[in-house]
């Protein structure tokens, strides 16, 4: 260990949130949590039945008709002790982050986390979004507003590669705009979000307006389904999202889908190589042991740099130690579990029959003592990747780099448009117009150029295509929460019936 003090593996007990109740055993049963840098199970899951989700929605939507009427100050004064307490106990949130999913154990010393920035900034919007004012036509004057109203009760599903971020950047919105919401996070991830429970009942949320149940597929379907449940927030995978939107389509319950992707990197001649290997390889087999879903999976490297590229990024991933996440030596983490290495692997196993070079990595890292059962495999790199392999096209979530060349500006283009997703798009170059150029035409909902981060609040994250749709951060992402509605009011008499001017 080069950590100074040993880190504390505890676990914490884990309920269904509902309203200010803690339930120990759910209507689903119970699941066996295993953790990933240890393979060992470390918690028993209680999980949420049909009969539960009935009752967090109920209690959810009592909640609702009063804090749809809690001025907006008030909103926001909870919402800004809640980004307080977060800051309070980054710690606590870093370790169980590391035991839920195996993220790095990285203490934060005083910088707030993405999940307090999200929480703050839409603590800032309760009280600052504004109507429009429309101008009327009728002869005698007419005067027009919107009201940006909530939708009620949102049901809010996450994925386990970030619970407590995802939760960040959904709830906190949907709070601020009026809603309430139950929140259904991956029984494989559970106590992040137990413990976000605990925090925003410290911070003084009325009862009900923030319900939390651990669960599995089926109640998540229960939850899309469920009649008090007007919006959906989605995060996780496409093959999920086409059967929430079937769910959603006998009664058109809108939702956002914020999915998986295959984004590119498109490193062209003139830029910081060593600046976009560092970064490259750090968020597609370092950070998460790849398993993030705006990570630039698929490097294209010009052709004059691109055994350079090559070369640079291979020998970054090998720098990387794989081992235990609390470990504040290590890079690379585990995967989530043994489907996911198994998967992983599988992908590796075959790149090479559709011509993909293997650079670096490929194998499963058996290590030792505590660790033996956890779910460990090698950074990996591989070059010459077809585009329109399997390696070229799916979304691996593992720590698997595919790297392809690229002859000119409109073949990088062309190749890093040739997958059916579109969340996240990365251009390297010194050349500005060429790096606005290519922005503009990367079919993707979020574009970083030369280094730029992820999950800034201030602009909305979201992807197109098979990524989703629908926009997190931002203003544009607490108008997924609203729902506008136009007023006219006549002056005097108006026509029986007017049409527009
Ligand atoms: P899944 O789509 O399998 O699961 C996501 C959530 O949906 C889980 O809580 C899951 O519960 C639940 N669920 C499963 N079936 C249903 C159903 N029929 N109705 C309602 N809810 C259901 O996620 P993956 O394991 O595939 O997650 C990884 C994916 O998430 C990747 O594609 C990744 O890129 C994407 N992702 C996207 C992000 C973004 O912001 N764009 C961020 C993070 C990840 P359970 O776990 O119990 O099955």
């Amino acid at each position: 260990m080069t950590s100074t003090e040993p880190v504390s593996r505890a676990t914490i007990p884990v309920h269904i949130r509902i309203g200010t109740e803690r339930i120990a055993i759910g209507g689903g049963g119970v699941h066996d949590r295993v953790c990933p840098i240890t393979g060992k199970v470390d918690g028993s899951i209680p999980l949420a039945g049909p009969h539960d989700i009935d009752r967090a929605c109920m209690v959810a939507q009592e909640a609702f008709l009063q804090w749809r009427r809690t001025p907006p100050t008030e909103r926001r004064r909870l919402l800004l002790r809640l980004a307080d307490l977060f800051d309070e106990n980054d710690d606590e949130l870093s370790r169980l982050a590391t035991l839920d999913v195996g993220a790095p154990y990285v203490p934060r010393k005083g910088h707030p986390s993405i999940a307090a920035n999200y929480i703050r900034y839409y603590a800032g919007w309760a009280d600052k979004y504004t109507s429009d004012v429309v101008a009327g036509y009728l002869p005698n004057g007419e005067f027009g507003y919107t009201l940006a109203q909530p939708y009620g009760v949102v049901g809010v599903i996450v994925t386990w590669n970030g619970p407590v971020g995802s939760i960040a950047m959904k709830v906190p919105a949907a709070l601020a705009a009026g809603n309430t919401v139950v929140v259904k996070p991956s029984e494989l991830t559970p106590y992040g979000p137990e413990f976000v429970a605990d925090l925003v009942e410290e911070a003084g949320f009325p009862p009900g307006v923030f319900n939390v149940l651990p669960g599995s597929g089926a109640a998540g379907d229960a939850l899309v389904q469920h009649p008090l449940v007007k919006k959906v927030s989605f995060t996780g995978g496409p093959g999920t999202a086409a059967s929430i939107m079937r769910a959603c389509s006998d009664s058109v319950k809108p939702a956002v889908f914020e999915l998986g992707g295959k984004s590119a990197s498109v490193i062209f001649d003139d830029a910081d190589i060593d600046a976009a290997c560092a970064h490259g390889a750090m968020l597609s087999v370092g950070f998460l042991a790849g398993q993030g879903c705006s990570f630039p999976t698929r490097v294209l490297a010009q052709e004059s740099v691109y055994a350079g590229v090559v070369q640079r990024m291979s020998k970054v991933a090998e720098s990387y130690v794989v081992g235990d996440p609390f470990d504040t030596a290590t890079i690379t983490g585990p995967v989530i579990n043994q489907a996911a290495a198994d998967r992983i692997l599988g992908i590796i196993d075959r790149a090479p029959s559709e011509g993909a070079r293997l650079v670096t990595g490929g194998n499963r890292v058996h290590l030792g003592g505590e660790l033996a059962g956890g779910y460990y495999v090698e950074p990996t790199v591989f070059a010459d990747v077809d585009p329109y392999s399997e390696l070229g096209q799916s979304e691996v979530f593992g720590p698997v780099l595919a790297i392809t060349s690229f002859r000119d500006e409109s073949d990088a283009i062309a190749k890093a448009n040739a997958t059916p997703y579109g969340l996240g798009g990365y251009i390297r170059t010194n050349d500005l117009g060429r790096a606005l150029r290519v922005a503009e035409q990367l079919e993707a909902g979020d574009v970083h150029i030369n280094g730029a981060g992820n999950l800034m609040v201030n602009r909305p994250f979201g992807g197109w295509g098979l990524s989703g749709h629908g926009k997190e951060g931002g203003r544009q992402g607490l108008e997924e929460f609203m729902r506008i509605k136009g007023v006219g009011i006549a002056f005097g008499e108006s026509p029986l019936i007017s049409f527009g001017s």
